[in-house]
């Protein structure tokens, strides 16, 4: 009786899933394993709502494995300790996992290949699961550069790449009957997890994915920017934990064709272009990608910090937006743009300080793709005009132009009507006086002039 270990990761689903697919193949028996990992737990990175949402995740995945006569063998503590204590107790002679993207993920690949050697089990790493087009898989030809920095070209040769064919979900599992499992967590009990947060699981992420294609997609070129429309796919998180494969995600979006498709398509593009540029330098989740050697404002920040957080900067649309994170650990993304561009450009803080608070919130916070758009924002990163700076009340106008996104997330002002929400301080001095919202942390001349003075482009 041969035995395979499949280790899960941020790949939490059963259809198109080259390594269970593989270790179904190959073996008798798998053993479908989630480790709780001590280190993930300690670096501060399991934030309430990713640890909610993964919850339902694994009970899904746990769920669904049942269905087809099997189980998920959950663990908890040193993710490699653990593949190991497994591999000996079911003689297992492979661990299929899929290939990570992070500076972590490398880490643990390579102490897992480690302590495999010690128990003769090979360890084989899947590509093409956690992005379509592997990192890596497609360079800037001529230039002996490891990845791309500019995103359009990435996009060209990216398009162009070989993807690989889908794999459906099995029919049967078989998982051996020893290994012992402390049993997938619950969200319930699990404190500060933001009150509109959506559920998790492979079985939610698929019925998004077919109310998405029958009733978004099409629309999704002219609607992806209306902020008050909610036209996006809200796929993020099922992209985050994997329980959407991104190589299906594509095929199907490429099948369906039209504007609406291309420009879901070029999306999902930018997902793998910050995954491959995260792959290549790893470092880039802490460090600038492009050196500017900037002097961001710290301790003298404290007060404008604390009002962005919590939405009370003054500027109706960045409180909305920074409302709507709080409230659902997801935010739309032009109200993302909007909201880093405030943050590091007109306030003038360091980007770390905005990228840590999204991540404490965001469910579908991804070192890639968190930290390197508010690199791009800050002008750090792949941004080829890094010095751009967003506009709140310009914004406004053009992307919730009667107000309704506003409305809804600051409540305190759902009295003015239309358009005239962005602008609260043009009110009379009597009727402004009714409404309990603060006034402007800082004006968009100041903040614009002080960033010109610190950029030196004046
Ligand atoms: P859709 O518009 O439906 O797009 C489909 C998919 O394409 C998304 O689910 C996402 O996987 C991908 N995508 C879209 N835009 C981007 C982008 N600019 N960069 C990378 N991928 C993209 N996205 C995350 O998944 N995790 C993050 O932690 C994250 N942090 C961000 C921080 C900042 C400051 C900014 C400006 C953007 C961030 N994004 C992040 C990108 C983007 O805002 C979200 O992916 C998007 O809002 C998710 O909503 P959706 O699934 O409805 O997107």
């Amino acid at each position: 009786m041969t035995v395979s270990v499949v280790l899960f990761t941020s790949d939490l689903r059963l259809h198109d899933h080259p390594p269970l697919h593989s270790a179904l193949a190959s073996a008798d028996e798998v053993v479908p394993l989630f480790v709780l990992d001590d280190a993930i737990e300690d670096t501060g990175f399991a934030a309430p709502n990713r640890r909610a949402f993964l919850a339902d995740c694994l009970r899904d995945l746990d769920s669904g494995l049942r269905d087809r006569g099997g189980r998920l063998v959950v663990r908890r503590g040193d993710v490699a300790e653990e593949v190991r204590r497994i591999v000996s107790e079911t003689g297992a002679g492979d661990v299929h996992l899929a290939a990570g993207v992070s500076g972590y993920a490398r880490r643990r690949e390579e102490r897992l290949r480690g302590a495999l050697a010690d128990v003769d089990c090979r360890l084989r790493v899947h590509d093409a699961v956690i992005t379509a087009v592997p990192p890596g898989a497609v360079t800037p030809s001529g230039t002996g550069r490891d990845h791309f920095a500019v995103f359009t070209p990435y996009f060209r040769r990216w398009s162009g790449a070989q993807s690989r064919a889908l794999f459906g979900a099995p029919r049967t599992v078989r998982v051996p009957a020893g290994p012992g499992s402390v049993g997938p967590p619950s969200r319930a009990g699990i404190p500060g997890v933001s009150p509109g947060l959506a559920e998790g699981g492979e079985i939610q992420g698929r019925r998004s994915l077919t109310a998405w294609r029958r009733h978004g997609l099409g629309r999704y070129e002219e609607r992806h920017d209306d902020l008050a429309g909610d036209a996006t796919s809200r796929l993020s998180p099922h992209l985050h934990f994997g329980t959407l494969s991104p190589t299906e995600l594509v095929h199907r979006a490429r099948a369906a064709g039209g504007p609406g498709a291309e420009a879901f398509v070029r999306q999902l593009c930018w997902r793998e272009f910050h995954h491959q540029v995260l792959a290549a330098r790893p470092s880039a989740a802490r460090s600038d990608y492009r050196s500017r050697h900037d002097r961001w404002r710290t301790e003298s920040a404290a007060g404008d910090i604390a009002a962005w957080q919590e939405g009370r900067t003054g500027y109706p649309l960045v409180d909305a937006a920074m409302r709507q994170l709080l409230h659902e650990g997801w935010m739309h993304n032009r109200g993302r743009l909007l909201a880093s561009s405030f943050l590091v450009k007109t306030l003038y803080v360091d980007w770390r300080v905005g990228a840590r608070h999204f991540l404490d919130l965001l469910v579908d916070g991804d070192i890639a793709n968190n930290q390197l758009n508010w690199q791009w924002m800050a002008g750090t990163g792949t941004d080829s005009r890094p010095n751009r700076v967003l506009n709140p009340v310009l914004q406004a106008k053009r992307y919730d132009p009667d107000g309704a996104y506003v409305r809804r997330w600051v409540p305190e002002l759902a009295g003015i009507d239309g358009g005239a929400v962005h602008e609260p301080w043009k009110l009379r001095a009597e009727e402004r006086a009714r409404y309990a919202y603060p006034e402007p942390v800082i004006g968009l001349a100041e903040g614009l002039a002080r960033f010109r003075e610190a950029r030196g482009l004046d």
